[in-house]
């Protein structure tokens, strides 16, 4: 593996020892990722799961990184287990040209506004993420003066996560004469008889939680901004493509998501503590020497990593190898207390090894004890019952 990295600097605020520039942090993050590899902007369900696994490094660091996820597992030997079909991904495209059709009329229809008057579609366009953000965070005190509707088609929006910057884009943003900022996401899932299936109208609002807490910080220094706490789903009516919209108050996603990415480790404290030379460069690196690169960073797999982190099947595979209790899931993790193997807790329950007094350990041996009751009760009734007669084969 090459050796291109700059020296590091230690960064952790709690460290007490200064904080690298931006600057230098981008560089960092640049040469982990690889030399003349693009960053991969890190989307609201992204950042929505990374908050969902608040412990794990390994995934803070690779998005902080912006190094493909998909493309590294891939390489691994581990290509993710999901993702949206070319076909889907038109599908979608199309389904949200038809809401934003006649000039966002037709959305403002779907939210109960038969006479909007003139909606203003602001151009949004400028060079670069930061000129994006700051052009949506012009339209959007524009529109809150102007005090008519404005649609904001892909706006753009920043959140500083684990100290770096995030860019986020929703599919589209409303503001109403009030001043109130209400955001819209379009999604190609149906809704049948006005109810969709729970979990992916749970990711919506994850989601879009996240984008109402970027918004907020925009509506912090814009006057008589307000951002509205319930967003709006639209999805395909029934088995039509026609549109319907519903609201979804994401409260309790949004306080949830802020706690979480407040505790996310900074960044720039993870690379620190990555070996000097190490690389996530997809492009330039063989699969051994990315699956060392990987190693080097710890993780915090959970069942739950399955349908959120395209590195799912390596961590699991990591951590059965380990024999670690969390592949078994975070309750059953909870339960088993300071036993963290499944050898552990199998010679827990065997009596091998274990404290006596320790609850987990006590409730693992009155289990085997309770298994091995009903296996020699059933072992007397077959014994009871004598031979068993077998059943002429069918020719
Ligand atoms: S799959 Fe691995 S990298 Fe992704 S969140 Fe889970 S433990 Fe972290």
């Amino acid at each position: 593996m090459a050796d291109a990295r700059l020296p590091r600097v230690s960064a952790s605020l709690d460290s007490g020892l200064p904080r690298p520039s931006q600057t230098t942090l981008r560089q960092v993050l640049a040469e982990l990722r690889g030399p003349g590899t693009a960053p991969r902007a890190l989307d609201a369900r992204a950042l929505a799961a990374l908050a969902a696994n608040p412990g794990c490094r390994r995934r803070a660091l690779l998005d902080g990184a912006g190094v493909d996820k998909a493309a590294l597992a891939s390489k691994l030997g581990s290509p993710a287990p999901f993702g949206q079909s070319q076909f889907a991904i038109m599908r979608g495209n199309s389904f949200e040209a038809k809401v934003k059709a006649d000039g966002g009329r037709e959305l403002l229809r779907l939210l109960g506004v038969e006479e909007p008057g003139a909606v203003s579609v602001p151009d949004l366009a400028a060079a670069g993420p930061q000129g994006r953000t700051a052009r949506t965070a012009l339209a959007l005190r524009e529109a809150t003066a102007a005090g008519a509707w404005t649609l904001l088609d892909h706006p753009l929006l920043a959140l500083e996560v684990a100290g770096a910057p995030v860019y986020l884009e929703p599919d589209a943003v409303v503001v109403g004469p009030d001043g109130r900022w209400t955001v819209v996401e379009i999604k190609s899932f149906p809704m049948i008889d006005g109810s969709a299936d729970a979990s992916k109208v749970g990711a919506a609002a994850r989601q879009s939680a996240v984008y109402v807490l970027a918004l907020e910080r925009v509506a912090a220094v814009t006057e008589g901004a307000q951002v509205a706490h319930s967003v709006v789903l639209v999805c395909p009516k029934d088995f039509s493509n026609a549109p319907t919209a519903s609201v979804v108050d994401v409260r309790k996603q949004r306080s949830v998501t802020r706690r979480q990415l407040a505790r996310l480790t900074r960044i720039e404290e993870i690379a620190d503590a990555v070996p000097e030379g190490v690389t996530f460069d997809v492009a330039g690196c063989s699969a051994a020497e990315l699956t060392e690169a990987v190693e080097t960073v710890p993780h915090a797999y959970a069942p739950e990593c399955l349908t959120a982190c395209e590195l799912a099947f390596h961590c699991r595979a990591r951590a059965r190898e380990a024999g670690a209790v969390e592949t078994l899931g975070r309750a059953v993790r909870g339960e088993l207390g300071g036993l963290t193997t499944v050898g552990a807790v199998l010679a827990a329950a065997r009596g091998e090894a274990g404290d006596p007094d320790d609850p987990a350990v006590a409730a693992l041996r009155r289990a085997r004890a309770l298994r091995q009751e009903a296996l020699d009760g059933a072992a007397v009734r077959d014994e009871a019952r004598g031979p068993r007669v077998e059943a002429p084969a069918c020719h």
